[in-house]
């Protein structure tokens, strides 16, 4: 049996993961002054954070998450000031959300609570939507649309928000690890934790090398692979994992024009409620399309594959029904040009649906379930993370996403029926 090597002084705080979520907390916690390292098994970055859609929105129910969401857009706008000259890919496109009847009265209630808080939103009918937006088909339902989230298809309110956009996953996580680096933080990549040893006066944690590193606090960042890390602490995190898709669907043509450009390029960002889907504008003219719904839990250290062909076709058809004049309509969705490319990843989800961020025991605290829409939040989160294990006083509303509400029976809200990816 290989002996335990140990490595160096107690650092204040370790972080297990290099998401997007671990490396803004490392990153907030050093440039407080604090002491952090961080394990990443991968790259930062090289989990799910790497296969995000990245789309930035503060269109969220939840007033906390929509503050946060808001904040970290402004963050991502001026990401190099923070940073020391990254840059984070954002691009402001303007989000637009389109809703059903089933979810109308939802969807004007929570754009009057946005405005409250200062979030710029507007509220569209189905005509002005036409009429703003002319390339966007506000009655795209019938028969035949799938009806995902009981609403037929049929735009019956939308909600705009000129703010929203979409940043680059990849460039930001490995914009906050080179700015932690920066203030004396300290990024282990290749570095699995297999142990996690808590005892009165430290958290002690071994590598897959068999170096133990010892540290004051811990943060468990660790994406869909929180709940094992959990585990060993005798906590259950009740954390599943979902395997989702990102379909690229290519630019094409419009018939008679010879060129890509497009009628509704400025609805920017589309999350079509009522569709089941949502959609990105990419600089080549074409789209990103995921989808809105739940998927059922699967193993997440089981290879998620390809985007089926299904898949595909699912996503392609439901965009290309809501913007008949679009890309990929000269080409049929199942034709090989429509078709870009695409990829599969996981969410790691909570039973709600919402964040899971606090305290678990004495020294540990976890940041995870975040149910795919925690990109955006992570730039501001992790400054509310990083003041947990600082010790400062949290945020207002940061306690309701407590990992205690589920023992206790509490269940957040989130979304618009099942379309609770939203937030
Ligand atoms: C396909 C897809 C599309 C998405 N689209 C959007 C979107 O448009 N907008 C949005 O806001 N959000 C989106 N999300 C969600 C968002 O990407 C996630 O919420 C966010 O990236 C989670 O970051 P994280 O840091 O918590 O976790 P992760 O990215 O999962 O990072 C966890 C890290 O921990 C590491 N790790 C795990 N176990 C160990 C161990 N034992 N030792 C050391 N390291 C370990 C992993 O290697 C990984 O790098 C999407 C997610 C996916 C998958």
């Amino acid at each position: 049996m290989t002996q335990a090597r140990s490595h160096g002084e107690m650092a204040e705080v370790g972080i297990i993961g290099a998401g997007v979520h671990g490396a803004s907390a490392a990153f907030h916690l050093a440039r407080r002054g604090l002491d952090v390292v961080v394990f990443e098994r991968g790259r930062p970055a090289g989990g799910p954070t790497g296969s995000s859609s990245g789309i930035c929105r503060a269109y969220y129910t939840q007033p906390f998450l929509a503050r946060v969401a808001h904040d970290s857009i402004a963050f991502l706008a001026r990401f190099a000031e923070h940073t020391d000259g990254a840059d984070a890919g954002f691009v402001r496109t303007g989000g637009l959300y389109l809703h059903g009847p089933h979810d109308a009265a939802a969807a004007r209630r929570t754009a009057a609570t946005l405005a409250d808080l200062g979030i710029g939103v507007e509220t569209l009918g189905p005509d002005e939507v036409a009429g703003r937006f002319p390339g966007i088909d506000v009655g795209a339902g019938g028969d035949d649309v799938p009806d995902s989230v009981g609403t037929g298809g049929d735009v019956a309110v939308a909600v705009r928000e000129e703010q929203a956009g979409y940043a680059d996953p990849h460039r930001t996580t490995w914009g906050f690890v080179s700015a932690a680096r920066a203030r004396g933080g300290v990024v282990h990549t290749g570095a699995r934790v297999v142990r996690i040893t808590e005892t009165p006066g430290q958290v002690e944690l071994t590598t897959a090398d068999g170096t133990t590193h010892r540290v004051r606090r811990l943060l468990l960042a660790a994406g869909p692979w929180t709940a094992p890390l959990a585990a060993q602490l005798g906590v259950t995190l009740p954390l599943h994992a979902e395997r989702h898709v990102v379909a690229l669907l290519g630019p094409a043509p419009i018939a008679g024009t010879g060129t890509g450009a497009a009628a509704d390029a400025d609805a920017g960002v589309i999350i079509d409620v009522a569709g089941g889907y949502y959609a990105a504008p990419q600089p080549d003219g074409g789209w990103m399309l995921g989808g809105l719904e739940p998927t059922p839990p699967v193993d997440p250290d089981t290879a998620t594959g390809p985007v089926r062909d299904t898949e595909f076709a699912r996503l392609a058809e439901a965009a290309l029904r809501r913007r008949p004049g679009r890309p990929g309509r000269a080409g049929r969705p199942g034709e090989p040009r429509a078709r870009a490319g695409g990829w599969s990843a996981l969410y790691d989800v909570s039973p709600d649906w919402q964040p899971v961020i606090g305290r678990i025991t004495d020294r540990v605290w976890v940041d995870a379930g975040t149910s795919g829409h925690g990109f955006k939040l992570a730039p501001v989160l992790g400054d509310h993370v990083a003041g947990l294990l600082a010790g400062e006083p949290p945020a207002p509303g940061l306690a309701e996403f407590d990992p205690g509400r589920f023992t206790a029976g509490d269940r957040l809200a989130a979304g618009f029926g099942t379309a609770r990816i939203l937030g």
